[in-house]
């Protein structure tokens, strides 16, 4: 099965937005096994909507369509599709009552135009959106030249709203149609460049089946290596792909952070709930950004007790109790430094372990033996604590979220020790 993704909306052709709905859709296509054939993003203008329909209308099984449902005159999707199509549009009782909810809820009048978001054209399959006012339309076309349907759906753009369409009825829908599988394995690896990574596990690579492909993925401070197969998972394929798959876990043993694809600070909530063990962290370049990762995953607060945002030499004293004379003798920046906000912050918060760091995020603050990207990072219990520095890049941004993932990467080895 086939499909291709088209996003509507000027923002998105200026850059200011950001098409995070196609990476998405792309993404829960594909473990459909959906492949998705063209990403195409257009204007709100009638005839580039019409004319990229009509290029596209014998290409794929599926064409899924985000952005212009909304209310105002700039939002033209549901017009031009429901002309395209031939319908008409009229009141759906429904999703009317939906929208009145909606509005009396917020206590708002409700205007024309926020009752028009209940028309719906009469020749298509209404998706009903529990979470707005405009909700998703699906045709199903014949081919002209080929055997079977198309089809046509159009969904909100606003990503969250588009998300509950693609769950609710869309994915369920194509699931159902769908007849070939992908299957993954995924780990991640932190600490390790993708070139040394290839060359590491370069033999086992070549070795491996036709049927199972290894991609590269690599983000800021990690590489996910997954491995991919197509088709009926049956027993032999499973087998296959597990055998690789516990092959390369003991190849990059030294680097592997996950054996899944969670994101780094869920598996480091998982394994402090697992041990029973409490964290807290020091943040001076990072400014809480460790801190947010963390309690960005629900249920964070039976692991992680709090944090101290210490970027001034005084709120490294005041706060964490550092010495002034560490701080005089041997800088923030400083093995000393970090060691002893790392004790401080175990003191504060009495929390199994500690994180701290201290660091030069750039773009400007460095000097000759401590240049831009020079970090400090501590870990440990009140019993040891470790510290290593680093020197990552020169862009702020980057030193931030690698100052993250190499702070996770040792607390994960002081717990697994
Ligand atoms: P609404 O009913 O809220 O008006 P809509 O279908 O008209 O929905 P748009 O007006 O096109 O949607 O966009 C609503 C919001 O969603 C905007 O903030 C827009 O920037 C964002 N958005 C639109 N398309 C995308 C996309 N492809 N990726 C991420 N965000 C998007
Ligand atoms: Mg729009």
């Amino acid at each position: 099965m086939q499909a291709l993704i088209i996003t509507i909306g000027d923002e998105l052709l200026i850059g200011q937005t950001i098409d995070t709905n196609s990476a998405w859709m792309g993404q829960e296509l594909n473990k459909l096994g959906i492949w998705v054939i063209e990403r195409i993003a257009i204007s709100d203008d009638k005839n580039h909507i019409i004319d990229t329909l009509e290029k596209n209308k014998n290409r794929a099984d599926v064409i899924l369509i985000t952005g212009g449902l909304g209310p105002t005159k700039d939002d033209l999707t549901k017009h031009v599709l429901c002309e395209y199509f031939g319908g008409e549009l009229i009141i759906n009782d429904e999703i009317l009552q939906h929208v009145t909810e909606i509005f009396s809820r917020r206590n708002l009048p409700m205007l024309e135009v926020n009752r028009q978001q209940a028309m719906m054209p009469n020749n298509c399959k209404a998706l009903f959106n529990k979470l707005g006012t405009a909700s998703g339309m699906q045709w199903q076309i014949p081919f002209a030249d080929k055997v079977g349907q198309q089809f046509i759906i159009s969904m909100p753009g606003v990503p969250f709203e588009m998300k509950y369409i693609m769950q609710t009825h869309v994915l369920p829908m194509l699931q159902g149609l769908s007849n070939t599988q992908v299957h993954h394995r995924t780990l991640v690896t932190a600490g390790i460049g993708e070139s040394f990574l290839a060359n590491k596990i370069k033999d086992w690579e070549e070795a491996l089946p036709p049927q199972i492909k290894l991609a590269y993925l690599p983000a800021i401070g990690m590489v996910k290596l997954r491995l991919t197969t197509r088709g009926n998972l049956n027993e032999t394929l499973e087998v296959a792909l597990d055998k690789e798959f516990e092959a390369l876990k003991i190849l990059v043993k030294d680097y592997l952070f996950a054996d899944n694809d969670e994101p780094l600070e869920l598996t480091i909530g998982n394994l402090l709930l697992q041990n029973k063990a409490t964290l807290s962290v020091a943040e001076s370049c990072t400014g809480g950004f460790i801190a947010s990762k963390i309690v960005s995953i629900a249920g964070s607060s039976k692991y992680f007790d709090g944090g101290v945002v210490s970027y001034s030499y005084r709120a490294k004293e005041n706060l964490l109790g550092v010495n002034n004379q560490t701080l005089q003798t041997f800088g923030a920046v400083s093995e000393e430094c970090v060691t002893e906000m790392c004790k401080g912050v175990l003191q504060k918060f009495n929390s199994t372990y500690g994180i701290a760091v201290s660091g030069i995020a750039g773009t400007d603050g460095g000097t000759d033996d401590k240049p831009v990207g020079t970090v400090w990072i501590a870990v440990g219990t009140a019993n040891k604590i470790v510290a290593k520095k680093y020197l990552f890049s020169k862009d702020r941004f980057r030193n931030i979220e690698l100052t993250y993932v190499y702070a996770l990467k040792m607390l994960m080895e002081e717990i697994k020790k």
